[in-house]
């Protein structure tokens, strides 16, 4: 990173790059929208009073004369005992706000004549996230000791990490004599909370619990860390603590909500964002459709990361500094790759040199370089997974293009926030990849631009979550009616008895409950992982660990003949051990990806809600899916193109979940004129557009949930189509599509009507993940079918 050019004083104004880069080669037919969102000045405030003078001058020494009015207001909530969370943009100092109050009553604490004093815990979800959080502190200090002797006392605060990484020998000292803990819901879940009789100080003081990112806790492993923290809750309890709990969040709907279920506690919500912004120009961008043919002679539109590539190199040709979003490592590595070899012929190898790629599982050391080479400008451009979402801190970029829709809003608002210089505006842009949803997005604006974000969805009640949590729970410290059962809410009640039948828990008298068992009762449940033993993924000539497939994923997607994408690296799976619950892998770059066949039933178990669309119905219940994968197609890289086909022998697998479902009535069908052979194509092709569409309502990814459509279900008797939660108990995602159903399908409507293709492609009613190779597929018929279902949705009667 020698070679420096001058950097330009000003970056061009956010139009200007634009104009730029649809102008050049005729792109102007690709820009399907261009959005302006106005700049923001700042609003400030003072700081509450309540706060030590000493964390005062350190914050102001490090060049903040005054707080945005979000950081006064969580600040003083804080102080005053309040739960609280801040929901507001990225760069908006968020850490601040609750560091302020935590290091005052840290502060506080150091004075404490006897015993010790206040603590502070803080949460993040990656072990990242909290090193970076621990250098912030550093640099607070720094800034102390240079404010004077009197701000320089704030150094008595002692911080550490905590986390798998901390050797052996200084978990002790942190244990007995760090005030403020840093670490990760996992080492809360399989170390703290186990062993928290070595704790007890440490809970016994405890102040404040600050969950960073706390968006980022939802679905399955969001519900099982609520279920964590409700331990964590009881067992403070038991120490004579209650601690307040400070919560950060990316800009989401209703963070309070959200808040509220993960911690179980009435959380005041922040959301009225100071910080000052300039303004985003922000345009969606639709990569034409090539010659190429994928599955049945589907139109193939050109790659995002080959256009991202490209616009990454006309933006780093003008001097603009961008950063690139793409979801995988290996996209993040081609988009660099591809833009260095433009950048080398039109301009030399030292303004190749000014691109590089980013992902996670980089050294602190390496991120801090990058960041500080994005700063100087030395570096120009970047092609980042989403790693550089959640810990790298990068300020001062003048553009960022997103290679795909992120998944949700709220990453999209995220990740763009991270575009705009002090003074200067912004130029973000989303690239459509080739489906449904991003399709979608970019033809309608106002789903993205004027809509609130998602809501974080999560569901600690799920008795599959709950149920290891109470075990884990009744080994900290026996179970008592009825506290305990009110805290860990209304399945626990229904739980107890099971558990006790299934030898798990061991009543004594009416009202407690005691695990008894010689394993250790944390090891029951994986938080990040899902029901079953997870399938260990071994590199087979070392024997290395490269991790860990869910049970439920497994059999998809590291079936022998797989190829398995970890971290971005391609591997060939050898053969799948089921018994041992082992892939063994070789790593190899085969010119082909692997898509799983299998055969799917679905038999419903309950109905909890109804809805009657005319003669049409909308449900909500449990099921159980019975899958079977059958064989494997290859398809090659690039072109999509079907290589063939494989069979295997794996055994069936059951799944008892939550699905919302809808049907139709035949004399519907026959009123609408439809013949008895358009029915399983045009189910098929709305079930697959429906589930492209369902992450726009509920926070999940599509492959979080999954369809089966049959033209005459046995339980329901009617043509029906399922979307069911791929997580044994549901993750609440089925759920939000049921109460968004109006909504959810008309979106699903527009998005197969408003693609340009004929009879169905990527974009609007394939499925990449499809377990019936695409077949059959009715497009015209799916968008009848859509039409008559929602016809009766006008006026819906609750049943
Ligand atoms: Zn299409
Ligand atoms: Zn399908």
């Amino acid at each position: 990173m020698t070679d420096l050019r001058p950097m330009k004083p000003r970056p061009d104004p956010p139009e200007a790059a634009l104009d730029r880069l649809t102008g050049a080669s005729g792109r102007q037919d690709r820009l399907t929208h261009t959005e302006h969102i106005p700049s923001r000045p700042a609003q400030h405030a003072d700081w509450p009073a309540g706060l030590r003078p000493e964390v005062l001058s350190a914050i102001s020494a490090t060049g903040i004369r005054q707080p945005w009015t979000h950081q006064a207001e969580a600040a003083d909530l804080a102080i005053s005992g309040q739960n609280v969370v801040i929901a507001t943009g990225t760069a908006s100092g968020k850490s601040l706000a609750y560091l302020a109050p935590v290091l005052s009553a840290l502060l506080d604490g150091t004075e404490a004549k006897n015993g010790r004093g206040a603590t502070g815990l803080y949460l993040a979800p990656t072990k990242a996230l909290a090193a970076d959080q621990l250098r912030r502190l550093g640099e607070l200090r720094t800034a102390a000791e240079q404010a004077g002797p009197d701000a320089a006392r704030l150094t008595r605060v002692r911080a550490a990490v905590y986390d798998g990484d901390t050797p052996f020998e200084e978990r002790e000292w942190v244990r007995q004599y760090a005030a403020y803990v840093l670490t990760n819901p996992d080492m809360l879940h399989r170390a703290i909370l186990p062993g928290h009789a070595r704790w007890s100080t440490f809970l016994r003081s405890l102040r404040y619990v600050v969950i960073d990112e706390c968006h980022t806790y939802r679905g399955v492993f969001g519900s099982h860390v609520a279920q964590v923290l409700r331990r964590l809750r009881r067992l403070c309890a038991r120490y004579g603590s209650h601690p307040v709990f400070l919560l950060a969040s990316a800009t989401v709907a209703e963070p309070g909500q959200s808040a509220e279920r993960l911690t179980g506690l009435p959380v005041a919500e922040v959301t009225e964002d100071g910080s000052p912004r300039g303004e985003t120009v922000f345009a969606l961008w639709e990569p034409p459709l090539t010659e190429m043919a994928g599955e049945h002679g589907a139109p193939v539109r050109r790659s995002a990361t080959a256009e991202a590539a490209d616009l990454l190199t006309d933006l780093v040709l003008e001097g603009t500094r961008t950063v690139v979003f793409v979801r995988s490592r290996r996209g993040a590595e081609l988009i660099s790759v591809i833009a260095q070899e433009r950048l080398a012929e039109a301009a030399g190898h030292a303004t190749a040199r000014r691109v590089a790629a980013y992902r996670g599982g980089y050294l602190p050391e390496e991120r801090r370089a990058l960041e500080r080479a994005l700063h100087s400008g030395a570096l120009l451009g970047l092609a980042s997974t989403s790693a550089l979402e959640l810990g790298v801190d990068v300020a001062g970029l003048d553009a960022v293009l997103l290679a795909g829709y992120p998944g949700t809003r709220a990453s999209l608002w995220q990740q763009a926030g991270r575009a705009g210089r002090e003074g200067g505006g912004a130029l973000a842009v989303l690239i459509a990849r080739d489906d449904p949803l991003d399709t979608y997005l970019v033809h309608h604006p106002d789903s993205l631009f004027r809509r609130p974000v998602e809501s974080t969805v999560l569901d600690p009640d799920n008795p599959h979550v709950l149920a290891p949590h109470l075990c884990a729970a009744a080994a900290e410290l026996p179970l008592t009616a009825p506290g305990d059962l009110e805290l860990f809410g209304p399945s626990a009640p229904i739980l107890l008895p099971q558990l006790e039948r299934r030898g798990m828990l061991r009543r004594r008298g009416e009202n407690s409950w005691f695990w008894t068992r010689r394993e250790r009762a944390a090891d029951l449940v994986d938080i990040r992982g899902e029901g079953g033993t997870p399938v260990r993924v071994v590199e087979a000539d070392t024997g290395r660990l490269l991790g860990t497939v869910d049970a439920g994923a497994a059999h998809t997607t590291v079936h022998t003949g797989a190829v398995h994408l970890h971290q971005g690296r391609s591997y060939l799976v050898r053969e799948l051990d089921l018994e041992e619950s082992v892939a063994l892998v070789a790593e190899a770059d085969p010119p082909y990806s692997t898509v799983a066949r299998d055969t799917t039933h679905i038999a419903v178990l309950g109905t909890d809600r109804q809805e009657a669309w005319g003669d049409a119905s909308l449900n909500f219940g449990s099921v159980e899916v019975t899958n079977q994968v059958v064989s494997f197609l290859k398809r090659r890289l690039l072109t999509g193109e079907i290589l063939g086909e494989t069979k295997l022998d794996l055994p069936p697998r059951t799944l008892r979940t939550r699905a919302v479902w809808w049907t139709v009535t035949e004399e519907q069908l026959e009123d609408a004129g439809f013949l008895p052979e358009e029915l399983p194509g045009s189910a098929h092709a709305a079930e697959h557009a429906s589930i492209g569409l369902l992450p726009l309502f509920a926070t999940c990814d599509r492959w979080d949930i999954g369809g089966v459509s049959v033209p005459l279900h046995p339980d329901t008797g009617l043509p029906t189509v399922f979307v069911y939660d791929g997580h044994p108990g549901g993750a609440g995602f089925a759920e939000r599509g049921f109460e968004r159903a109006r909504e959810w399908l008309s979106a699903t409507l527009q998005a197969i009507t408003s693609c340009e293709c004929e009879r169905g492609c990527p974009s609007c009613i394939q499925s990449p993940k499809c377990g019936n190779g695409n077949d059959p597929l009715d497009k015209q018929g799916a968008v009848r079918l859509l039409n008559l279902l929602l016809a009766g949705a006008e006026h819906p009667v609750a049943g």
